[in-house]
């Protein structure tokens, strides 16, 4: 079914507010079904109000609305909607109680323009508002549904999740059932351009996201029950791996961390970190994921080579020989680590983070990744990631750490 979402305030036209109902609602709206075809943003004026109540109601079978539903003189988007759709607006009991209940909960007065909150359209679907005072509510004739929700995004998600979504459901009666499959060191328009066949599907559709040095790609199939849509998907999850597999680096996760943690604790190992320049990022990022704590051993931070050699024990030799920045210290950083810590994986990150510093022979964006495990010894993958932007710092150091957990999954599936 399609839909137009329209966000009501003059705060927004503004800017004074960001619109982040709009973005919230279109995401829900997809997942569930509902073709968002508009989005519109309208001041508190009753007569664009009602020419942009008019538009959507002619081009979308589902108008929602977010904003106007509060006291004050200025919230008028329910007025001036039932004014237009000849909706009688008649006062609910229960929804009255609800608004007394809750200035008596805040111990404050309740005014009389609060009243107004309590009146719906007749025969409509009230969606309470337990969380402040003004309830929404969802309403479907001649074919036209529309739905109102307060403007606070904080109420306004919370009716949606609790009762929008249901209402939603009954009209539409088929759901969307997404897996996402999270996708390391291919760029969006080589995915692209391999999964060109399959991104032309409709039932399931596969869409990719571009992310900084990923891609997701979202499979999504239309159904009546997640069994239907689960046989809907599976050839077509099938052939990505077959295509991508070496790039896969898990599905329906969130981050390439929470795969890190997830593998490290089914087969029951230890991962410790020395790090140079990205100076404990990966150590973090490992450490965001609750329960890892089960899994991490140590990280080290360790930037001078007195460290290098003092605490991680690295030969001075070495150091002096292929420097700081060498695939033989990424190695040794590896290495040492993982023999102090008594770890399983031990893995050793340097290099040139710039954007000054770097030589001819040695670029900014040169890093080196050594991964160390008893049974096969040190390796260490070599990259060049400047991109030439004037601050890619934090790039070079983000790519750095998602290239090392990248090396630690693969070393584990
Ligand atoms: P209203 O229901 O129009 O009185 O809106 C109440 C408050 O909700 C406004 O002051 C805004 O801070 C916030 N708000 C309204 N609409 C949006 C929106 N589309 N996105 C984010 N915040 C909003
Ligand atoms: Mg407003």
């Amino acid at each position: 079914m399609t839909c137009e979402i329209v966000c009501v305030g003059t705060e927004l036209l503004l800017g004074n507010t960001l619109n982040t109902n709009t973005h919230y609602l279109a995401g829900n709206l997809s997942e569930i079904g509902v073709e968002v075809i508009y989005q519109t943003v309208v001041g508190d004026n009753p007569i664009r109000l009602t020419s942009v109540l008019e538009t959507a109601f002619s081009r979308a079978e589902i108008v929602i609305t977010t904003g106007g539903l509060g006291p004050t003189c200025d919230d008028l988007t329910k007025e001036i909607a039932c004014k237009l759709l000849n909706f009688q607006m008649i006062l609910d009991e229960n929804s009255l109680k609800a608004i007394k209940a809750f200035y008596k909960k805040i111990d404050k007065e309740m005014t009389d323009s609060n009243i107004k909150q309590a009146y719906l359209p007749k025969g409509c679907s009230i969606f309470k508002n337990d969380v402040g005072t003004a309830p929404g509510f969802g309403i479907t004739e001649n074919n036209k549904t529309l739905i109102m929700l307060p403007g606070p995004p904080f109420e306004m998600k919370y009716m949606f999740e609790n009762y929008a979504i249901q209402f939603l459901n009954k009209l539409t009666n088929y759901s969307l059932f997404s897996d996402y499959i999270k996708i390391f060191g291919i760029g969006e328009s080589k995915v692209d351009v391999v999964l060109s066949d399959l991104m032309k599907l409709s039932n399931p559709t596969v869409a990719p996201y571009a992310k900084e040095g990923e891609v997701m790609l979202r499979v999504t199939a239309k159904a009546l029950d997640k069994e239907s849509a689960d046989k809907l998907k599976e050839p077509i999850l099938k052939e990505i791996n077959t295509i991508l597999g070496q790039y896969i680096y898990g599905i329906n996760i969130d981050s390439m961390e929470e795969q890190v943690v997830n593998l490290l604790k089914k087969q029951n190992k230890k991962l410790s970190i020395a790090e140079s320049c990205t100076g404990g990022l990966l150590s973090k990022k490992i450490t965001s994921i609750s329960g890892s704590s089960d899994v991490f051993e140590c990280g080290i931070c360790s930037y001078s080579n007195r460290i290098k050699n003092e605490i991680l024990g690295i030969d001075k030799d070495i150091l002096e020989k292929y420097g700081a920045v060498s695939e033989q210290v990424a190695k040794e950083m590896a290495t040492q680590i993982c023999k102090i810590s008594k770890s399983d994986i031990g893995i050793g990150i340097t290099g040139i983070a710039g954007p000054t510093g770097g030589t001819d022979i040695k670029p900014v964006g040169l890093v080196y990744v050594g991964i160390y495990t008893k049974a096969k010894g040190a390796s260490v993958r070599k990259l060049y990631l400047s991109r030439g932007y004037a601050k890619e710092r934090d790039y070079i150091r983000e790519l750095s750490s998602l290239n090392a957990m990248d090396m630690i999954i693969k070393e584990l599936i």
